[in-house]
């Protein structure tokens, strides 16, 4: 018997003794303890009464333990349904509401606040994992055979479902397949050249498609080392970067590792590739990072639904503000979202893809799944871009956070381009703001340098020249951070809220 995914990313498993994950507090975990670790959270789930196809709910914080019980659902034939560690009681209701999980995993201090939610939400086991290798599941590991025969699984069961972040209205259940997963990871090691001998830094978290299955999934089938921290710590990346040879990472971890004087040519010449994603990176950062370190970060889109869909080359132009080619098996294209048809060529649309990578659907929701895919099979992302005469997708931001002003449709990206390129500032995002003339204005919020005296209207008229009237903002804020949620993401919807009656006050 087999479980698809499990065995495409285990079955060429080095030797036993060699190590997959070296956790920060120097514990290690073995490829032989991929295979028991994970064969003993599959009994134990399999003594809860999980049956193939049942969700098993965990919100933990980042542990190698988390990982095999990651791969012990697999084995056991459950559903693996990670939860933001940020995610509060209320939320969580509604997830195990949801979903209806056999199993939820919860950190052991939050169990006696999260024990009533579950309950409620008619959860039959409530089990704890703590990162110190505690809680009631690791006593259950502890006991349980350190062998498993696999629960029978194919490519298209599922394998995991993962709540979209969802910033309007409710998140919704990504429904992910044994072969989107398999497909994915096995693209991405080929593309991206990954092998027995890379040593990846990882400091993502694991509830996020990124650090779960980008991460992981890839560095399992080449049979490499991950090194594991809690989080984005600059120091303690620069420290392990001498073992290294690759760092996945969003952007604010490039951006941040650029304040440290640490990072220089001589710290990083031996390494094999960085990689961005998750969110826009900044141009200017991708210069930066290429003056100070001689590497070129290679910069990938995806997005939960399905897995990575694009990415710059491994050989050739790795090209700033771009994020590169279709994958191999994957279709892209670009359509007038409002009329459905092809836009032509070079011209900004909704970027849809097709392929084995792309979702099953939205848990529950047929109505919504149907919505956001094609009848010829392509899912809507979201996202509008373009692709240049080179075959580059290019991203100008979600469909949702275009700005309509006087009935002009105004790309906030294109803004945030010419904002970022006037000195002084740092960094940028534009949003659109209820206005009784305009139905929308244009709203920059802006970081600026600490040291710099720019205002208001020195940014406007910076714009004046370089950006049509309706595209120029009619307010400019400043602020010293943008929100940004744990994947770097700018969260566009804060600062609408925040700035909602600008122009009705
Ligand atoms: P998530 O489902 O949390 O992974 O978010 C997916 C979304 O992140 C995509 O739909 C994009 O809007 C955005 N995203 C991911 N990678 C990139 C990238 N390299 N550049 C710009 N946006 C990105």
């Amino acid at each position: 018997m087999a479980s698809y995914l499990y065995d495409v990313i285990c079955r060429r498993a080095p030797a036993a003794d060699k190590v997959f994950i070296e956790n920060h507090d120097g514990a290690k975990t073995t490829y032989g303890d991929i295979a028991s670790g994970s064969a003993r959270f599959a009994n134990a789930l399999k003594q809860l009464g999980a049956q193939p196809g049942d969700r098993v709910a965990v919100q933990v914080d980042k542990s190698p333990e988390a990982l095999l019980l990651y791969l012990g659902c697999l084995r056991a034939g459950a559903v693996f349904l990670p939860l933001n560690t940020a995610y509060t009681p209320a939320e969580i209701e509604y997830f195990l509401g949801d979903a209806k999980p056999r199993v939820f995993v919860c950190e052991p201090g939050n169990r006696d606040k999260l024990a009533a939610v579950a309950t409620r939400a008619g959860v039959a086991h409530v089990e704890t994992l703590g990162v110190k290798r505690d809680g009631t599941l690791m006593e259950r590991f502890s006991a349980a055979a350190a062998t498993f025969c696999d629960v029978e699984r194919g490519p298209d069961d599922l394998a995991a479902i993962l709540y979209t972040s969802g910033t309007t209205g409710r998140s919704k259940g990504a429904m992910l397949s044994h072969d989107n997963l398999a497909s994915n990871a096995r693209a991405l090691v080929d593309y991206w050249r990954y092998s027995d001998m890379d040593v990846l830094i990882h400091a993502l978290p694991i509830y996020h498609t990124h650090g779960l299955f980008v991460a992981t999934n890839t560095m399992l089938l080449a049979g490499g080392t991950m090194l594991f921290l809690p989080k984005l710590d600059g120091d303690a990346i620069m420290k392990l970067m001498p073992r290294a040879t690759s760092m996945m990472g969003v952007p604010t971890f490039y951006t941040r590792l650029l304040q440290h004087p640490g990072l220089t040519r001589d710290a990083t010449k031996h390494m094999r590739l960085f990689i961005s994603g998750s969110a826009p990176l900044l141009a200017e950062t991708h210069r930066e990072w290429k003056a100070r370190t001689g590497h070129n970060i290679l910069e990938r889109y995806g997005m939960t639904e399905t897995n990575m869909n694009t990415s710059n080359p491994y050989d050739g132009d790795r090209v700033a503000g771009t994020v590169g080619f279709p994958l191999p098996g994957v279709s892209a294209r670009i359509m007038d979202p409002e009329t459905g048809a092809a836009t032509p060529q070079g011209e900004i649309g909704m970027i849809e893809v097709k392929g084995p990578n792309v979702f099953k659907g939205y848990w529950k929701m047929p109505e919504k799944t149907a919505a956001e895919f094609k009848p010829d099979g392509f899912f809507i992302t979201g996202d509008l871009g373009k692709i240049d005469e080179r075959g580059y997708v290019h991203i100008v931001g979600r469909g949702k956070d275009l700005v309509i002003s006087g009935g002009f449709n105004v790309y906030p990206k294109e803004v945030e381009d010419e904002i970022d390129a006037v000195p002084g500032v740092i960094e940028s995002a534009v949003i659109g703001v209820a206005h009784a003339d305009f139905g929308e204005a244009v709203t920059a919020v802006v970081v600026k340098d600490k040291a710099s005296t720019l205002d208001e209207k020195a940014v406007i008229s910076a714009l004046a020249e370089r950006l049509a009237k309706f595209k120029q903002p009619k307010r400019v804020i400043f602020v010293d951070d943008l929100p940004r949620n744990a994947m770097g993401k700018v969260q566009k919807n804060v600062l609408r809220d925040a700035y909602a009656k600008l122009y009705s006050a």
